[in-house]
């Protein structure tokens, strides 16, 4: 049997156990040992960077970081894509011992010539934080050869967690932000931050913008552009949805330019109307909550008998989520009511407090809440509870299929849109198939499962929450 880390043990919370009025413990650095499942501070740049099809991106380090990275999201650009290439310094003993200065300058050089890019965002990696490459002089001076922007990104992989290669990649955009500098003024205009069009969800949700009257300025960064990016500050609304990734952007934006921020989530019917309702409510305009009650109305009638129908084959499941923002967890488990399945498991990498008490709130008794689990923990948890599916990223498949269970994509490798209410179906369909495959009955953890179920009593949940 598997038991929790001694110091993990609060970063592990039970809705309605005899702890069940302590608050969970997250926001600090992974345990050393506990094999995390969070990524670097570097990915963590990476990934929110990434989908800006016209900018260059640049790796200093060894190869390996921009291996790991590379073409690290599906986003689909509908023009260019120099954002799939993945450039690296390659450094190796040689520059470890003497500096990598010279082949950042002679990369840059080279890749601005031979890809005649917007911009380039240079990442500082593990080792550049060990041997002191000054990347930020390296920048300025190709900047001020080039004509380009050329930024920094401050993201050595050890500084922190993937929260912290967020706020790295934050600054950088703020740096573009602050390039272009308009006041806002747009009117009835927003920009769409921290949707990174994994599979066309950018278009999708911009479409609900089209139809109900608002101009979209910006898509950071999903699909995104440069020079849309410099021009970000003149919209009207910062209209946030991957809220961990993006609400620093926010909120500088905010304190600069007085440009206000609204968190939503596009995924699941509730989320997705209130998403458009909330935008619809700040400009305060009758044309467009009337356009938006139309598009919520004629699109909720249109999915919901098909999402009736996977219900009644699904009523009863039981889910784990495991995802990185906390935000999307709580779309989720609201999601996942609407087809009848209940939320047994249910955690995030970088959840803050007030993140976990919401997640309190809105599961049912019982349910297993954790923060920067790892696999053994997870697979644990599922079998004790018994779930049917696991919804999580490329990290979490492996664990699912080894568990015999179903699985569910969220992250960055789905080529199926889940966002709107489109989403909400390719979702059902997903995790309909999934669930109902008859493979699950072959696999030899599902029956061991069966076997084991008597061994995991009410006595073992209880000592594991034990403080
Ligand atoms: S930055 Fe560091 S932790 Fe991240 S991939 Fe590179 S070597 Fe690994």
């Amino acid at each position: 049997m598997i038991e929790i880390l001694k110091d993990r043990k609060k970063q592990v919370f039970q809705k309605g156990a005899e702890t069940g009025d302590r608050g969970i413990v997250c926001e600090k650095a992974s345990l050393a040992g506990s094999v995390s499942q969070r990524a670097c501070v570097f990915c963590g740049s990476r990934v929110v960077l990434y989908p800006i099809a016209d900018a260059l991106h640049l790796v200093h380090g060894p190869v390996g970081c921009a291996a790991y990275t590379w073409d690290i999201r599906g986003s689909l650009s509908s023009g260019p894509e120099l954002h799939r290439l993945s450039f690296s310094t390659d450094l190796r003993e040689k520059e470890v011992i003497f500096g990598g200065e010279k082949k950042l300058y002679a990369a840059l050089t080279e890749l601005i010539k031979a890809y005649a890019p917007k911009a380039a965002f240079v990442y500082a990696t593990c080792i550049i934080g060990l041997i002191g490459d000054d990347v930020q002089a390296v920048c300025k001076k190709v900047q001020a050869e080039q004509g380009i922007p050329v930024i920094p990104v401050h993201s050595e992989g050890f500084r922190g967690t993937k929260k912290d290669g967020y706020k790295a990649a934050c600054e950088a955009l703020f740096r573009l932000v602050v390039e272009g500098g308009g006041q806002p003024g747009f009117p009835l205009s927003i920009n769409i931050l921290g949707d990174f069009n994994l599979a066309g969800e950018t278009w999708m949700i911009k479409e609900y913008y089209r139809q109900m009257g608002i101009k979209v300025v910006s898509c950071i960064t999903g699909d995104g552009r440069v020079d849309e990016i410099r021009e970000s500050s003149r919209a009207g609304l910062n209209v946030v949805q991957c809220s961990g990734s993006m609400t620093q952007l926010a909120k500088m934006m905010e304190e600069t330019y007085g440009l206000p921020f609204k968190r939503v989530s596009y995924f699941g019917i509730e989320d997705t109307a209130e998403a458009l309702y909330s935008v619809a409510r700040h400009f305060d305009d009758l044309q467009v909550m009337r356009k938006t009650e139309e598009l919520v109305r004629s699109e909720v009638n249109r999915i919901y008998p098909e999402v009736q129908h996977y219900r009644k084959a699904l009523e009863g499941k039981k889910a784990a989520i495991y995802v990185g923002g906390s935000f999307k967890a709580f779309s989720l488990v609201k999601a996942l009511r609407h087809l009848g399945i209940q939320t047994a498991i249910v955690g995030s990498q970088t959840g803050n407090p007030e993140d976990y008490e919401y997640l309190k709130e809105i599961c049912d008794a019982g349910t297993i809440i954790v923060d920067d689990t790892n696999p053994l923990e997870l697979s644990r948890f599922m079998m004790e509870k018994d779930v049917d599916l696991l919804i999580g990223g490329v990290k979490e498949r492996p664990i699912a299929y080894k568990m015999g269970a179903a699985f569910c994509d969220h992250n960055h490798e789905r080529k199926t849109a889940l966002a709107g209410f489109e989403g909400m179906l390719n979702f059902c369909r997903e995790v309909y198939a999934s669930i109902m495959s008859p493979v699950w009955q072959f696999s030899p953890a599902r029956q061991r499962r069966a076997t084991m179920e008597q061994t995991f009593s009410e006595e073992i949940t209880k000592a594991m929450f034990s403080t």
